[in-house]
């Protein structure tokens, strides 16, 4: 897990993030998450792209088999359930918490006004996107989004375990780049 400042990432594992999702990744600045293979399974995008589109999803989930566990989750009703946790003010604070941690690590990239206060996943009162969430639980750690870490916990899917396709080309995938 990293949070800001990330290493620059390099060609080829710009290159397996592309294959993860299935087009060309664009923006990225960093991984910010990997599976214990070493493979990327969040990324985090700059907050302005080349187009000078305003990008407010600083951690994305790229793992195919992360993102298709959190949709089964978001598939069988987990999001009003978390959404219900919200109610209880610790809960409700600590999400708070997470929402301005998030802002934070962006705000230490770079200020993107039209993005101002704006986080994602629905944070800081909404549960809106599981993906989102994890993937800052991810790149966090645990104890920084209650709600993600909620997700990992509940997905039929860990970081520590190994679900990749291919992670022997995840691995040696400088000698595949380019
Ligand atoms: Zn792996």
């Amino acid at each position: 897990m990293s949070t800001p400042p990330f290493d620059p990432p390099s060609e080829a594992e710009i290159a397996v993030v592309s294959r993860q999702i299935g087009r060309p990744a664009r923006n990225v600045i960093g991984i910010a998450a990997r599976c214990v293979c070493g493979a990327p399974t969040v990324v985090a995008t700059d907050p302005r792209l080349d187009d000078g589109t305003p990008f407010p999803t600083l951690y994305y989930l790229t793992h195919p088999a992360a993102t298709a566990a959190i949709s089964t989750l978001e598939a069988t009703g987990a999001m009003p359930k978390f959404a219900g946790l919200l109610d209880d003010e610790s809960m409700a604070a600590a999400y708070l918490a997470a929402h301005r941690a998030y802002l934070a690590d962006r705000e230490s990239i770079e200020h993107v006004t039209e993005i101002e206060g704006i986080s994602a996943g629905g944070m800081p009162q909404r549960v809106k996107c599981l993906h989102a969430l994890a993937a800052h639980s991810l790149a966090a750690g645990p104890g920084v989004n209650p709600i993600g870490d909620l997700a990992l916990e509940w997905a039929d899917w860990s970081p520590s375990v190994c679900q990749c396709d291919d992670p022997e080309t995840s691995n040696s995938a400088e000698s595949s780049a380019g």
